[in-house]
């Protein structure tokens, strides 16, 4: 859904990498891309993956913080396309709250 603020194992503070680490994920795929374009000999030679090493620049060590970044699926985005109260106005929304009050 949304990245955890904290590493469910061991509660160190990830959510507020979860943008950086797709960015740097993202310049590593364009380097990737650069590169293999350059050198194209290259591109079947072996090399770490690149979620290794932008885990590792951003700090995260122990493999309960690596399996939260790794294993995410950002699906916020997804579901806020079934917001009831976008589809039907702001409106809609305080009618609603009213109704809970009574
Ligand atoms: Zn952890």
């Amino acid at each position: 859904m949304i990245i955890p603020v904290r590493c469910y194992s061991c509660g160190k503070l990830i959510g507020n990498r979860w943008e950086k680490y797709l960015q740097m994920l993202q310049l590593k795929a364009e380097e990737q891309e650069k590169e293999d374009r350059e050198h194209p000999e290259n591109k079947s030679k072996p090399k770490p993956a690149a979620e290794k090493e932008v885990l590792d620049e951003l700090g995260f060590n122990r493999y309960c913080c690596r399996r939260m970044m790794l294993t995410h699926v950002d699906l916020i985005e997804k579901v806020m396309n079934y917001n009831i109260y976008e589809k039907r106005g702001y409106q809609a929304m305080m009618e609603d709250d009213d109704r809970m009050e009574d």
